[in-house]
């Protein structure tokens, strides 16, 4: 690994630096679903230089999945993804609503208000784990499974956080506004903290509120384990969740290159492949406003491989491939076998 990599970012740019380069079609899902030139970040780019304004773009800020698989292919460091969040944040204050059918995107809004001014949130943990200043924010998807919650926080051996921010996901993904006071007293909670969160985008956005914290996505988190890492094999495919690889990618693509030489396994990460995602929904698709479109981005991880398994972090992808293969697909979480084995190591922390 170049030991370039391994240097302080430099500041990121914004779509004025778009130089036109197409690198960034090479790993865009919705490039690869449409092939259509509008629905790529370079499409979107070369717009705003044009002088195209949200409401313009609405189709692909809406299709793009915010994987960030742009982010770091871009020569001229451009913060794509966070160019389409903002683009997002300005269709949400736009009237009409752009995109979603009008009765619909109302509806997101209200259960958004309601999530924001749900009753007081505790701001600590709800359990308490043995020495452990590391806590763990599950998000909706791993809360709507309480079975695979358990295991899950069995493995991590780390308390649950009771206000895990679902509001503030939404928000983001949304692109609505997020009161500064509701803001506020999540981040302050979190402070002195060690955070492992399943939501990339939010953990992608701690990364700006919380500068010097030390946090990690849920997949690094369950691979760091003894008991889920001494059952991975050589014969795997494993997939990374892109949202939170790429909230802090300089960092865990030497995380994921050293996995590789340990294990002998393949990754959802190589030259042409950068930890591009199984799944890649767009804004209606994770809304649950339209059916899931994975099928295409699915193969294109399987092309060329022929894994024995594919081991996946994000829950989102089993379904994924189990659509388009009979490879047994697995989550990391259920390769962990007897939780007293869990040795404790941040490995993976920045
Ligand atoms: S974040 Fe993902 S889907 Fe969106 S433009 Fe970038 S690569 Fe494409
Ligand atoms: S990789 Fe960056 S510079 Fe090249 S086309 Fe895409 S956005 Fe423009």
């Amino acid at each position: 690994m170049p030991a370039t990599l391994a240097k302080a970012p430099a500041a990121p740019r914004d779509f004025a630096a778009c130089s036109g380069c197409s690198l960034c079609l090479l790993v865009c899902p919705m490039w690869r679903r449409h092939h259509d030139p509008r629905l790529t970040p370079e499409g979107m780019a070369k717009a705003l230089q044009c002088g195209a304004t949200a409401a313009d773009l609405a189709d692909p800020v809406e299709t793009c999945s915010l994987c960030g698989a742009c982010d770091p292919v871009c020569p001229e460091r451009i913060d794509l993804s966070g160019m389409v969040m903002e683009l997002r944040h300005q269709l949400a204050g736009a009237l009409p609503p752009p995109g979603l059918p009008p009765m619909e995107r109302p509806a997101l809004f209200a259960e958004l208000q309601a999530r924001m001014q749900h009753e007081e949130r505790p701001a600590g943990p709800s359990q308490v784990s043995l020495r452990s200043d590391t806590v763990f924010l599950p998000g909706p998807a791993l809360r709507a499974d309480p079975a695979f919650l358990e295991r899950t926080v069995a493995l991590l051996n780390l308390p649950v956080f009771a206000d895990d921010g679902d509001d503030i996901a939404l928000a983001l993904e949304l692109g609505a506004d997020i009161p500064q006071t509701r803001l506020q007293s999540f981040v302050d909670s979190l402070r002195g903290h060690s955070i492992v969160a399943a939501d990339g985008l939010l953990l992608r956005q701690l990364r700006r509120w919380l500068p010097g914290s030390k946090r990690m996505g849920l997949g690094a988190a369950l691979c760091s384990r003894a008991a889920v890492r001494s059952n991975l094999a050589a014969t795997d495919l494993y997939v990374i969740e892109p949202r939170a690889c790429h909230a802090d990618y300089e960092r865990m693509v030497i995380y994921y290159n050293n996995l590789q030489i340990e294990i002998g396994c393949s990754l959802s990460l190589d030259l042409q492949r950068i930890a591009i995602p199984a799944s890649a929904p767009g804004l209606r698709h994770r809304l649950g406003l339209a059916a899931a479109d994975d099928d295409t981005q699915a193969r294109w991880i399987l092309r060329g491989r022929t894994p024995e398994r594919i081991v996946v972090e994000d829950l989102a992808d089993i379904a994924a491939f189990r659509r388009i293969t009979d490879i047994p697909v697995v989550h990391l979480a259920e390769l962990g076998g007897d939780p007293t084995m869990i040795r404790k190591t941040a490995r993976a922390f920045n």
